[in-house]
């Protein structure tokens, strides 16, 4: 009686344990996901977060740091060369 099936909330698919539907999600719907880190967007490939940084923030490289530390390149610098 108790055959209580999971559903995927993403997609039709029924599941009859969590354990597979987790494994279900995370294959089919998640994959690995790479954050853009100037909004909320995802996405699944590094190249493809390069080149929506590119698109919408206008930013030629995924470098932030650089930009953010611009003036403390110099001493970045010597202190990793040590
Ligand atoms: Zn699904
Ligand atoms: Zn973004």
């Amino acid at each position: 009686m108790n055959s209580k099936k999971l559903k995927c909330p993403f997609c039709e698919r029924l599941y009859g344990y969590e354990t597979n539907l987790r494994a279900h999600i995370r294959q089919r719907h998640q994959g690995i996901r790479v954050p853009c880190p100037y909004c909320t967007r995802t996405f699944t490939r590094n190249n493809t977060v390069r080149r929506h940084i590119a698109r919408e923030h206008k930013l030629e490289q995924y470098n932030i740091n650089s930009i953010k530390c611009e003036q403390h390149q110099m001493s970045q610098l010597q202190s990793h060369s040590q």
